[in-house]
């Protein structure tokens, strides 16, 4: 089964070995617009679980196998909260990571609930994704499942933040004509200015999205950073850029099998793969686009890796 993919690059968090907790469909409460895996119809729960144990050993195996890590990013394809073992889970995964940082990227929508609060506390980073205040935005954006209510979302997001005593970030995503307007910043930012937010991602769409959406332009998120600001918020724009300093130095071996698992939940720059991934899985790949099996799609400035 394929839980463990990558190791990946992340942007802000250094070499990554990810973990998904829904392995083989996906299962998430929304349907964004700029999801990067297929859209499908929001799910209430997971219907497909896996057991603690199964997830525990693939992780114990891989860090045997991978070394350089910097942390273990829980996530999913879909919504990584859904899953209902999750505070098992993390007290579990205390005994074998050693120093290993854990970090849960979740789209925010359940720590309103405190059996998944008391689970995502355990985590050393959280980042939480906030893409509208209004209803009508976050309805259109995040096509979250029907019986989502937003306030309690938002008031979920404030307890959590009060009690964590981690790392928390936020990140917004911008789609073009939909969350961008100056009015909705304003109450993003209104409602995240209290927080005590590590840092805010305001993120164009990075890689290729579910729907037909496009971000606003860069000037656009130049202006979007210093609303932002004026509310003390430490905003940043992440960019693709020279990761040498935290890569593993392509050391990152892959079977084919492993290549499509990670493109399928995380497409790669070229950049990301000429810096992560040793030569011969660097071949492998190649095989595989000559198989039709991935392909290279272009988002913006960036050409990625993608399944197909
Ligand atoms: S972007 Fe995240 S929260 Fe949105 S549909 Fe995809 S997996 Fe779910």
């Amino acid at each position: 089964m394929n839980i463990i993919f990558g190791p990946v690059q992340s942007r802000r968090f250094g070499t990554s070995l990810g973990v998904d907790l829904s392995p083989k469909i996906k299962q998430c409460n929304y349907d964004c617009l700029y999801c990067e895996l297929e859209g499908k119809k929001a799910d209430k729960q997971m219907q497909e679980i896996l057991e603690p144990k199964l997830i525990l050993d693939e992780i114990q195996r891989s860090l045997q196998r991978f070394k350089g890590l910097n942390s273990i990013t829980i996530t999913a394809n879909g919504e990584p909260t859904l899953y209902p073992h999750l505070y098992e889970l993390m007290l579990k995964l205390e005994d074998i990571k050693g120093d290993l940082q854990t970090l849960l990227l979740t789209n925010g929508s359940t720590l309103y609930d405190p059996c998944i609060a008391r689970a995502c506390l355990l985590f050393d980073k959280v980042k939480f994704s906030l893409d509208a205040i209004s209803q009508d935005v976050f309805k259109k954006i995040d096509r979250p499942h029907k019986e989502l209510d937003l306030n309690k979302i938002l008031k979920g997001i404030y307890t959590f933040a009060g009690d964590f005593k981690g790392e928390l970030y936020a990140e917004i995503l911008f789609v073009k004509n939909v969350n961008d307007s100056i009015e909705e910043i304003h109450k993003m930012a209104q409602f995240l200015a209290p927080l005590p937010l590590k840092r805010l991602d305001i993120s164009p769409i990075d890689r290729p999205p579910a729907y037909k959406v496009t971000s606003p332009s860069p000037e656009d998120f130049k202006q979007f950073k210093l609303i932002f600001e004026r509310f003390n918020i430490p905003t940043f724009i992440p960019e693709r850029k020279d990761n040498k300093e935290n890569s593993t130095h392509n050391n990152i071996h892959l079977s084919q099998e492993e290549i499509l698992k990670t493109l399928n939940l995380r497409p790669m720059s070229l950049e990301d793969v000429e810096l992560l991934w040793d030569l011969q899985t660097q071949k492998t790949l190649k095989e595989l686009i000559a198989s039709k099996k991935v392909s290279i799609k272009t988002v913006g400035n960036t050409s990625f890796y993608w399944k197909t």
